[in-house]
């Protein structure tokens, strides 16, 4: 039996994790599952799958989740510190799809004690790439990315020399306003934005779709887990979601994964890596679909895409505080205190203030350095974002 744990079972990647496992119980021995505050979804998945131990992220929460599991034999804990805890208890695979910079540090625990890590959480990449892929060459550890765009280029390379590789396309659907009209997107509301035209995901890569800046935290995820550099990797706006990403090799062949937009093929194809199994995706009928679009992404509209080319230009720390900036600035547009089209504004600034404080350089990341500049980062984003002045 493999020994799997999944953070963030209660989200929508957890689910659709702790959907594929429930289909052969009998293959697992789940050892630890986490989530926030919905309490009853974590403990009927905890007994579902008969984990050994249910956290909650949330300390205020802890008796609550008790009670639901009373008599259960299963153990309850609660915070942060208790997430790593059970990051560091053995497995074989761990599902890392808590949402945000939060996911950096189980991700590593998970690492550390040599465990298969399929990654969804792409903010660690994005704050500390170097030191999450230092951790896993160091433990010899494998990582596995669950991004739909990067198991596609994962997929597209087996058996492909990553010299051969000239370039990557990330395709991205362009999100909610994709066809509005650029004087339109500042009166954008959080409902708005929350709604994807093909992917069903949690609120936060949600909105992050509508402005991009889930595509720019994608590109940097590229740069660090397969080592390419910037200029190598390409985003094309791709309407209908059906091709992931493409690789282009020196002969000129261009390698592209087509498949529905489901997560649970880059899921499955992680949790059972390296075979393929049988998954319970639809099949496309191309002829149905009839033809595919490709479009030029637009900087005006989307400037998220030009801060991850400095963030890469940048490196050392750019990429932590890039991140804790887009979420505080993501988190001030939700709460109504800044427009859609601030966020990108309020990210640009803080990584420019930190750059010319000279507090981005670093060559070896280590986690407490990159928790303390997360934690300036975000401060300093609250403060830019409460300064704006703005009607919203
Ligand atoms: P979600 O909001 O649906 O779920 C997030 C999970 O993390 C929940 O279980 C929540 O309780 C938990 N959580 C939230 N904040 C936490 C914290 N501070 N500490 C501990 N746990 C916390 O998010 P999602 O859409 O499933 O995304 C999860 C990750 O996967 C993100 O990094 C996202 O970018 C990535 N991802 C998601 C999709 C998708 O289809 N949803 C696709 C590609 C990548
Ligand atoms: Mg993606």
């Amino acid at each position: 039996m493999r020994r799997i744990s999944i953070f963030g079972s209660t989200g929508s990647i957890g689910e659709n994790t702790v959907d594929l496992i429930s289909r052969a119980p009998e293959e697992y021995d789940v050892v630890a599952l986490s989530g926030g505050r919905n309490i009853n979804r974590l403990a009927e998945q905890a007994i579902a799958l008969d984990a050994d131990v249910a956290i909650t992220c949330f300390f205020e929460l802890k008796h609550k989740l008790a009670e639901r599991l009373a008599g259960s034999g299963i153990e309850v804990a609660a915070g942060p510190d208790a997430i790593v805890e059970a990051a560091r208890r053995p497995a074989d695979w761990v599902m890392s799809a808590i949402v945000g910079a939060a996911g950096l540090p189980p991700g590593l625990a998970a690492l550390e004690q040599g465990a298969t890590l399929a990654l969804a959480n792409k903010e660690s990449l994005v704050c500390a790439g170097e030191l999450l892929m230092r951790t896993a060459r160091d433990n010899q550890a494998q990582i596995l990315p669950v991004d739909s765009e990067h198991s596609a280029v994962a997929q597209a390379l087996v058996g492909e020399d990553l010299a051969a590789v000239e370039r990557v396309i990330l395709t991205a659907s362009g999100g909610a306003f994709r066809d509005w009209p650029l004087e339109k997107l500042a009166s954008a509301t959080p409902a708005q934005a929350s709604s994807h035209p093909n992917w069903d995901m949690g609120q936060r890569i949600t909105v992050d779709s509508a402005s991009m800046f889930n595509k720019s935290l994608e590109v940097i995820e590229t740069r660090e887990f397969f080592g390419l550099e910037p200029d190598q990797i390409e985003v094309v706006v791709h309407p209908q979601s059906m091709i992931h990403a493409l690789v282009g090799f020196n002969d000129g062949a261009l390698m592209a994964h087509v498949g529905p937009p489901d997560m649970r093929h880059a899921i499955g194809y992680a949790l059972h890596y390296p075979e393929r199994r049988s998954l319970p995706v639809e099949r496309l009928d191309l002829v149905k679909i009839g033809k595919l679009e490709f479009r030029e992404p637009c900087e005006t509209r989307w400037p998220a895409l030009r801060l991850a080319r400095e963030v890469m230009r940048i490196r050392g720390l750019a990429g932590t505080v890039f991140n804790a900036a887009k979420e505080q600035a993501l988190d001030s547009f939700l709460a109504g205190q800044i427009r859609f089209t601030d966020m990108a504004p309020v990210v640009e600034e803080v990584l420019h203030a930190f750059e010319r404080d000279n507090a981005l350089k670093c060559d070896r990341l280590r986690l407490d350095h990159v928790t303390e500049t997360d934690h300036l980062a975000r401060i300093r984003a609250a403060d830019v974002a409460a300064h704006l002045n703005t009607d919203a």
